[in-house]
C-alpha cells in the first residue's frame, strides 16, 4: 500500500508504523488543542502562544467585577467556536468510531467539534462551552439561547468592531462596567459555563468515563496533545499499564514520547485522515 504523498519520507514511515500497531485493534483517542487548530482555533500551549492568566473558579464565584470581565470573554470566545467548522481530523475519527475502529474520543477541548463532526462517544474532560448552568438550582442552558439574551442586554457586544479581540479570542475591553451579567431565569441565580475552570478538578466521573473507555480498547491514540494536562498523562499511563500500543500524533514534543509505540511528530488533519483513510474496518 502506498501512502499519501504529502508526507515526507520519515513521517510517511512513522504513519505506516502507526497503521500497523493499530490494525485490528479498538482504538481509544485522546484529543487536545492541536486537532482544533484547522479549525482556526488557536492552541494555548502551542509555541509562540501569548501567556495568559486564566481565571480561576475562584475568583468567578467572588467577584462580580471578574463575572463581568469573564463573561466578556468568555461570550466572545464562544462566538469564535461557533463560527468555526470541524476540520478533516474532527471528520476521520468520526469516520474511524462508524467503522467501528474508534471507541470514542476523550478531549481536553470545549469547543465542541468532536461532537458536531458526528462522534458519538464523546467524553469532553474540560467539559463544553455549549452548556451553561445555574450554581443555585442546577438548571442548564443551551449557550446558543445564552448569547441571544447576551446580546440583547449588551447590544454594544453584538458589533466585533468595537471590540478588540485578543488572539486568544478572549476580549480586552477598556471597560466591562456596563456589562449586564446573565442569570439563571428560573431562580435568578449565578450562572457558570460547564466548563472546568483553571485549578478546578475534573469531576471524577467524568474521568471514570475516559478510563473505561481506555480499559475497553486495544489501544490508545494521543492526536494534537503535548500532554502537559495531568489528566492526559494518567490516561497514557493506564493504557501502559495494560500494556496497549499508545499511538502519539502531535507536531512538537509530548511530555510521553518515551513511552509511545509510535511517535508521529505531523498535523492532526493529514495524519488522522490517513489513518482512517488505511485501518481495516472492524467486524
Ligand atoms: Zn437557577
Amino acid at each position: 500500500m502506498t501512502l499519501v504523498t504529502q508526507f515526507d519520507a520519515a513521517t510517511a514511515e512513522s504513519v505506516q508504523r502507526a497503521i500497523e500497531v493499530l490494525a485490528g485493534r479498538r482504538v481509544a483517542v485522546l484529543t487536545g488543542a492541536g486537532v482544533s487548530t484547522d479549525s482556526g482555533i488557536p492552541d494555548y500551549r502551542g509555541k509562540g502562544a501569548p501567556v495568559r492568566t486564566p481565571m480561576t473558579a475562584q475568583t468567578f464565584l467572588a467577584s462580580e467585577q471578574a463575572r463581568r470581565r469573564y463573561w466578556v470573554g468568555s461570550h466572545l470566545g464562544w462566538r469564535a467556536f461557533a463560527a468555526a467548522d470541524p476540520n478533516p481530523g474532527h471528520r476521520a475519527l468520526a469516520r474511524l468510531e462508524g467503522s467501528g475502529i474508534a471507541t470514542g474520543v476523550i478531549t481536553q477541548n470545549v469547543d465542541g467539534l468532536h461532537v458536531r463532526a458526528g462522534s458519538r462517544r464523546v467524553v469532553e474532560l474540560h467539559g463544553t462551552m455549549r452548556r451553561v448552568f445555574c450554581t443555585h438550582c442546577g438548571q442548564v442552558f443551551d449557550r446558543r439561547d445564552l448569547a441571544v439574551r447576551v446580546e440583547v442586554d449588551n447590544p454594544w457586544i453584538a458589533i466585533p468592531e468595537n471590540v478588540p479581540l485578543g488572539p486568544d479570542g478572549d476580549v480586552l475591553p477598556e471597560s466591562t462596567d456596563g456589562f449586564r451579567i446573565p442569570a439563571c431565569t428560573v431562580c435568578e441565580g449565578m450562572l457558570k459555563p460547564d466548563v472546568v475552570f483553571f485549578g478546578e478538578f475534573i469531576p471524577a466521573e467524568k474521568f471514570r468515563e475516559a478510563e473505561q473507555l481506555v480499559r475497553t480498547s486495544d489501544a490508545l491514540v494521543v492526536a494534537g496533545s503535548s500532554l502537559v494536562v495531568n489528566s492526559g498523562i494518567r490516561l497514557v499511563e493506564r493504557a501502559r499499564r495494560r500494556r496497549l500500543p499508545v499511538v502519539i500524533v502531535n507536531r512538537g514534543e509530548t511530555r510521553a514520547d518515551a513511552r509511545a509505540t509510535v511517535k508521529v511528530d505531523a498535523g492532526t488533519s493529514d495524519v488522522l485522515s490517513a489513518l482512517a483513510e488505511a485501518l481495516p474496518a472492524a467486524v
